[in-house]
């Protein structure tokens, strides 16, 4: 074995550092964007100010050792972001309707139009005219000093289009309806404890014939409820007086937004744990629900975060896609972290995608302010842009997206 720049006969890294970094304490480094991908090289903070610092291959050991001992402070440059735009094609489709949403998160998918959530109440809009549906009432929120998200109104709906929740983002309540009917079939209560820092947790799980809500009833608990009988499914115990010793499920975890994976077994929780750390985690929701009644206090650990709260995504029934690139101990990068939920491992991480999103068919949609991006996650590249559409809903089962702003229902469905 040949002796590397950094004077070892070890393994090359195929990454590379400055001189400095190659020491038993490395001292804090920052990552050194290369123009490829993600790659970056690793300097020491007086390198950091070079535009062209002297750079050596470093061994796999002289990384292991700058990764466990010293901080990576901060980015220099820019990762590369893929663009290779080609026309995105697709359908469209365009009418009037002067439903105005309360909210970009006031709008949501039903089997054969769109459920918007207007002042006035809920609306069922499609290509041919609108339906009032029922007025909602939610108890107001009370006023909270702690410098936490605005709460804000958000409408999910079940995927056979027979019932829908509206909620309070960053807030405490909800109500699940019936859309035949219009009437309110369960009150939503987190409890009143930290409930402002996170999207109400809230999803549509089980089949159409078999209609079942996941929510949070705690800050650290969820339950799900048979909407056709109206019977709790996941009776338990979790709560802890703190004096005891802790009980084996007891669960340290704030419940966060939740999002069903296509095939309605993983359920991505994306919640926080002091100190404050955002932590994706996946559920169960098959063994949940077939009688692993702790299934949830025992979730899948997918990511350690800076954040929480953010854009998520299923790219198919075992993807998940996680925005920005975020781990707990160094800044944030612009872009997408491609996790196999089941493998519980992160795959890749591409930079460029920013705003809301939404996975079909193995590709990324991202709603900004430019129009719908399309990225590939196989080789990390934006392929595409549907320029000036925003949409701020998703039928996961057509694919199509809505738009609906200035007093028309736009909507475009992405080739097959
Ligand atoms: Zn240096
Ligand atoms: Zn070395």
């Amino acid at each position: 074995m040949d002796v590397l720049p950094c004077g070892h006969a070890a393994h090359d890294s195929g990454s590379r550092g400055c001189a400095h970094l190659v020491a038993e304490r490395p001292p804090d480094h920052y990552g050194r964007f290369t123009g490829v991908g993600m790659a970056y090289d690793r300097v020491c903070e007086a390198c950091a100010g070079r535009d062209d610092p002297s750079l050596i291959v470093l061994c796999v050991g002289c990384v292991e050792r700058v990764e466990d001992h010293s901080d990576l402070v901060d980015w220099i440059g820019q990762p590369e972001v893929r663009h290779r735009d080609a026309d995105p094609g697709g359908t469209w489709t365009t009418a009037d309707c002067p439903v105005e949403p309360v909210n970009a998160w006031c709008a949501a998918a039903l089997p054969d139009g769109w459920l918007v959530l207007a002042e006035a109440g809920l609306v069922r809009v499609d290509g041919t005219g609108t339906t009032f549906v029922a007025p909602v009432s939610l108890p107001v929120e009370p006023p909270d000093s702690w410098p936490a998200d605005r709460p804000r109104p958000a409408v999910h709906t079940s995927p056979d289009g027979r019932h829908a929740a509206v909620v309070t983002d960053f807030g405490r309540h909800g109500v699940v309806l019936d859309l035949v009917t219009g009437t309110p079939v369960l009150a939503l209560d987190r409890g009143d404890y930290r409930y402002r820092h996170t999207s109400f947790p809230v999803a549509f799980v089980g089949t159409d014939s078999d209609a079942v809500v996941v929510a949070a009833t705690d800050w650290n608990r969820l339950d799900a409820v048979d909407l056709a009988s109206g019977r709790l499914l996941t009776d338990r115990v979790t709560t802890w007086s703190g004096d005891d010793p802790k009980p084996e499920h007891y669960l340290d975890y704030f419940h966060g937004a939740l999002l069903l994976d296509p095939s309605g077994r993983w359920l991505l929780d994306d919640g926080w744990v002091w100190s404050p750390d955002g932590v994706t985690v996946v559920h169960d929701v098959a063994a949940w629900l077939g009688g692993d009644v702790h299934a949830t206090e025992h979730g899948r650990q997918l990511a350690a975060r800076a954040t929480w709260d953010v854009p998520m995504a299923w790219l198919d029934e075992r993807t998940a896609v996680l925005q920005p690139i975020d781990r707990w101990d160094r800044p944030a990068v612009a872009g997408v972290e491609v996790h196999d939920v089941v493998d519980a491992r992160r795959v890749t991480a591409f930079a460029g995608p920013v705003g809301r999103m939404w996975g079909h068919d193995g590709l990324l949609y991202v709603a900004t302010a430019a129009g719908l991006e399309i990225w590939d996650p196989a080789d990390g590249a934006r392929t595409g842009l549907v320029e000036g559409f925003t949409p701020i809903a998703h039928n996961p089962r057509t694919g199509r997206f809505a738009e609906l702003a200035a007093g028309r229902l736009r909507t475009w469905t992405p080739p097959a």
